[in-house]
């Protein structure tokens, strides 16, 4: 009945351009495909590859792990564990087997396209045979090829946030798990994104009257952006909570953080990557020592940018290439031509003098750390965003263990997902295999994921995806 609604949702919408109503379509027939697990087998081997669990151990070596359904059923050294009959065996000697990364901080509606602003005008003009929603799938697909089999979407449409989270959820469309947030809740709309991505309040009431009609859309979480009165804080804070809702805060000065960490903000994002200096120490002990985590989003921009113009040339990987439609691959190399002087960049200068003291004095805090990207922005794709925020993370002075341990675990802990980013018996099999050793590569492998499995459905094997660019 489901699918009979939403086709007459479009029929209801007769009046609207016919490219509009092929846009609600295609989710729509989506809807009704069957789920992508249909044809797996029942029960699923993974063996002779070292095992790191995101539990804080050391790594297992030639380790098992047998996959029954969608759960880990059974975890050890492979001398111990039998192979269940029947069972399919993927072989990962001499690779590392791991859980599936997340993402606390993505943007799926961005692509990484030179400039923010340009990319919505490009979807509004020529691109506009695809819908945000399909931009959102391409992005979820681009993700979950490269390990990312978590993630939270900080700021997007509400409508289509919630759309395609759902249809992940029924296995209809391959991506992540997501948690999705929907608009950025602020006083000033956000420039350059659609309308639907920012909420705008003009008091505290309204910003109680927007959390409460975010979570009757659906969303998971709320994300606080800029501007915000200590009241504001305050007000929408006890919304969220009181529907069950985390609040993730966009922060970068001490005031707005001294606000957030008051009001009770269950998440600090940016945090570290103010092009600025450092934080007071009183500040950043208190952060700490309240175990709320932070997630710093340190690559975008203060290394991202040194990066594409020291190796300019990663802009052009066949790999990256190989995960878009040609005409959005043609449209972005049009829109990296100009992009060092894209206003993204204007303060680059100050972000690169203070990104490593800030980075480094939020790691000596030991503050609790989620890992994420704000991938989608300028030249920060979905397909290595989030392995080069590691690799910074381990740069400025963190152990690769530990970085893939906050990157799977504890963002797991931050979505309050308790069945995901360990591998462990009960968990969901998001499960992924990298050649050689990451830990001893400083993570340099994980940009060449072998395997990936979600709920038990392999998504890549042997480096190559097993279902096809959604369009
Ligand atoms: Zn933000
Ligand atoms: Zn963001």
């Amino acid at each position: 009945m489901m699918g009979v609604n939403r086709l007459g949702e479009v029929m209801k919408g007769g009046r609207l351009l016919a490219r509009s109503a092929c846009r609600l379509l295609m989710p729509a027939l989506a809807l009704l495909a069957a789920p992508l697990h249909a044809q797996e087998p029942d029960t699923t081997v993974l063996t002779g590859g070292m095992l790191i669990s995101g539990l804080s151990v050391p790594p297992l070596h030639d380790a098992t792990i047998v996959v029954r359904g969608e759960r880990i059923v059974e975890v050890g050294p492979a001398a111990e564990v039998a192979i269940p009959e029947g069972a399919r065996i993927i072989d990962t000697s001499g690779q590392t087997m791991m859980p599936g990364l997340i993402d606390a901080h993505a943007h799926l509606f961005m692509v990484g396209y030179g400039s923010e602003a340009h990319w919505f005008e490009w979807l509004e003009g020529e691109g506009s045979h695809y819908s945000i929603e399909q931009i959102m799938e391409l992005s979820g697909y681009q993700m979950l090829m490269s390990g990312v089999t978590g993630a939270i979407d900080l700021g997007g449409n509400a409508v289509e946030s919630v759309s395609l989270r759902n249809r992940i959820d029924a296995g209809t469309v391959p991506g992540p798990r997501l948690q999705v947030s929907g608009p950025l809740v602020t006083r000033r709309a956000f420039g350059g994104f659609p309308d639907d991505a920012s909420a705008v309040l003009s008091s505290p009431k309204e910003g109680v009257e927007i959390v409460n009609r975010l979570h009757r859309t659906g969303v998971d979480v709320i994300k606080l952006h800029a501007g915000l009165t200590r009241d504001d804080y305050f007000a929408i804070v006890e919304a969220a909570h009181a529907n069950g809702m985390k609040v993730h805060a966009h922060l970068y000065d001490e005031p707005a953080l001294r606000n957030a960490i008051d009001a009770g903000v269950d998440v600090f994002q940016h945090v570290g990557s103010a092009g600025m200096p450092t934080y007071s120490d009183e500040i950043v002990k208190e952060v700490a020592a309240s175990y709320r985590p932070i997630v710093l989003t340190a690559a975008h921009r203060s290394w991202i940018y040194p990066d594409t113009v020291a190796f300019p040339e990663r802009l052009q990987d066949p790999a990256a290439k190989a995960l878009f439609p040609a005409d959005i691959w043609e449209a972005i190399q049009h829109s990296f031509e100009e992009w060092p002087s894209e206003a993204y960049f204007s303060r680059i200068d100050r972000q690169i003098a203070f990104r490593s003291p800030q980075v480094k004095q939020w790691i000596a805090s030991n503050a609790v750390m989620g890992v994420g990207t704000d991938s989608g922005t300028p030249m920060n794709f979905n397909h290595d965003g989030l392995i080069r925020e590691m690799k910074v993370l381990v740069d400025e002075g963190m152990s690769p263990l530990e970085v893939i341990r906050d990157t799977t675990r504890v963002n797991a802990q931050i979505m309050g997902m308790r069945d995901i980013g360990t591998i462990e018996p009960g968990q969901y099999a998001d499960i992924i295999v990298v050649p050689g050793d990451p830990v001893y590569a400083e993570l340099n492998n994980l940009f060449s994921v072998q395997v990936v499995m979600k709920g038990g459905v392999i998504y890549k094997l042997d480096g190559a995806p097993t279902i096809p660019l959604p369009f």
